[in-house]
């Protein structure tokens, strides 16, 4: 059995793997002590960080051993015993940054394998039920909050038990723990590769307020849950439904509106794939029916996000603009998760059901960082994104909408080109002071893709700003045309 507990810095990943493998005879592996090893090596060697090539040479080349000793697991570089060396605060400060480089992170997921292929082990990382062992029978996530975690690592800096909260620590030295784990926490979530995320089929568990037998207990519990299933399995020769697991280990999650974030929607559980479907299928027949829309050079938008993923914009004017480019490219195998403002999670009908279809939250009047990294990892997993510049529906048609830039960003982060579209007729349907729907007919139009290879601006900044301006006007263009070939629709 392979069970991976991942989480953030001193969320007691260490101490609660070390006794489940010592209780149940499993192998351990501690993924940190090997990216700890890779750079205590380099900073030992006194290479430049800086210089990736040099280190991804030192984490190509290294020799990692573990042993079992007396006093616990022993660290081994090339046959020199570094046990203590890799826990030093200078390691602590540099480990994310060396961890973050694809080619570091490659060499050590080998390593990683390679050691617990064909082993039952208890691994404990960052991306272990995400890149390692993807296949793990129990994963685990286990978080703590900050200021918890920041007084265990203090605790046993000064050699105390982690595991007896109440024991006092030097302040000081506990405010720039935390202060480093809020900053590795911050660059391990926060990276391309492997990034700090939950697996889609994990358990959270939040160690706060518990103790270590209690987590433990928890997931020994998992485990035995496990391996009877597996029994199970080979008792009637059944064949695993692996849907059905995800099923039930996302919803015992606390929190499973986040993982539908992190995980292509083409792998989301059986029942929200299926929900999805139903909807669309239900939506695009009514819709049609009753609105007779259309998308000019739709195929144009298919084309784009065929094999990677566009950013979509679009002009916002009612409830309706969402489902049209929704239906079309979901009917036509694309993915494409809509932006919407998380207000909306006040309703719990929303909140169960929004994420479950793809859609992205974002906080609204912020620069909200995690929704825009969400849209960039979903991007480059080739998913489109739909999002409206104007933030919210512009119920007037002289009204002046605030062009809210983030859109922009998104496709920089994610190197991905833009689409702009357009949309009018909606506001027909149900005009400001209406409430019941009418048949009105609605029209879209599909603009070229925008890249930022074609922005002239120099600087980041200056293109992302110039992309903004640029995308936006075609996008009013695109509106404006459509208006004059319908006139008096809105
Ligand atoms: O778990 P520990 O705090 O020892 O890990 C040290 C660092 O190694 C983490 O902050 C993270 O940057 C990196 N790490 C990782 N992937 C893993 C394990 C650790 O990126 N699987």
């Amino acid at each position: 059995m392979k069970v991976a507990i991942d989480g953030p810095a001193g969320s007691g990943k260490s101490t609660v793997a070390k006794q489940i493998a010592k209780k149940r005879n499993l192998s351990y592996l501690d993924t940190g002590a090997m990216y700890r090893s890779v750079t205590f090596t380099c900073l030992e060697q006194g290479i430049d960080l800086t210089n990736t090539k040099d280190v991804i040479a030192v984490a190509q080349s290294i020799d990692i051993r573990f042993e079992q000793g007396e006093a616990g697991q022993r660290v081994f570089v090339n046959d020199v015993e570094v046990t203590s060396q890799i826990r030093t605060a200078q390691v602590d400060q540099n480990v994310s940054t060396v961890a973050a480089i694809p080619q570091v992170r490659e060499a050590m997921v080998e390593l990683q394998r390679k050691s617990g292929e064909k082993i039952d082990v208890v691994a404990e990382g960052r991306d272990i039920g995400t890149v390692v062992f993807p296949n793990a029978e129990v994963k685990v996530f286990l978080t703590a909050d900050a200021s918890a975690r920041a007084h265990r690592r203090a605790v046993e800096r000064e050699g105390g038990n982690a595991a007896k909260q109440d024991v006092a620590t030097d302040s000081v030295q506990e405010q720039q723990i935390l202060e480093d784990i809020v900053r590795r926490d911050k660059i391990d979530s926060t990276r391309e590769t492997s990034p700090l995320v939950p697996a889609f089929d994990a358990i959270h568990i939040d160690s706060s307020n518990l103790s270590v037998d209690e987590v433990c207990a928890q997931i020994e519990k998992l485990m035995d849950k496990a391996a009877a299933k597996k029994a199970s399995e080979l008792q009637t020769g059944a064949t695993i439904d692996t849907s059905s697991v995800v099923e039930q280990q996302s919803v015992a999650s606390k929190d499973t509106g986040e993982l539908y974030y992190e995980t292509k929607v083409q792998d989301f559980p059986l029942h929200a794939r299926i929900f999805l479907k139903v909807l669309v299928v239900l939506c695009n027949a009514y819709t049609k029916l009753k609105y007779r829309w259309t998308i000019e050079n739709l195929e144009t938008l298919l084309t784009a996000s065929a094999n990677r993923g566009v950013v979509v914009i679009m002009n916002h004017v009612s409830f309706l603009d969402p489902f049209l480019p929704a239906c079309a490219m979901i009917l036509a195998g694309r993915s494409l998760r809509p932006i919407y403002k998380d207000d909306f999670n006040r309703f719990g009908i929303l909140h169960w059901a929004l994420p479950r279809l793809g859609a992205i939250p974002v906080a609204r009047g912020t620069a909200d960082i995690k929704a825009l990294r969400r849209a960039q990892r979903a991007l480059q997993k080739g998913e489109s994104i739909l999002i409206y510049p104007e933030g919210t529906r512009i119920r007037k048609p002289d009204q002046i909408p605030q062009i809210h830039g983030g859109f922009a960003l998104m496709a920089k982060m994610a190197k991905a080109d833009i689409i702009p579209m357009a949309i009018v007729g909606a506001l027909d349907i149900t005009p400001p002071g209406k409430h019941y729907p009418r048949p009105k007919k609605v029209y879209c139009r599909v603009g070229e893709p925008l890249s930022f290879k074609d922005i002239k601006a120099k600087g980041r900044k200056e293109q992302v700003v110039e992309m903004e301006r640029v995308a936006t006007q075609k996008m009013y263009e695109l509106r404006d045309q459509l208006r004059a070939e319908h006139p008096g629709r809105k």
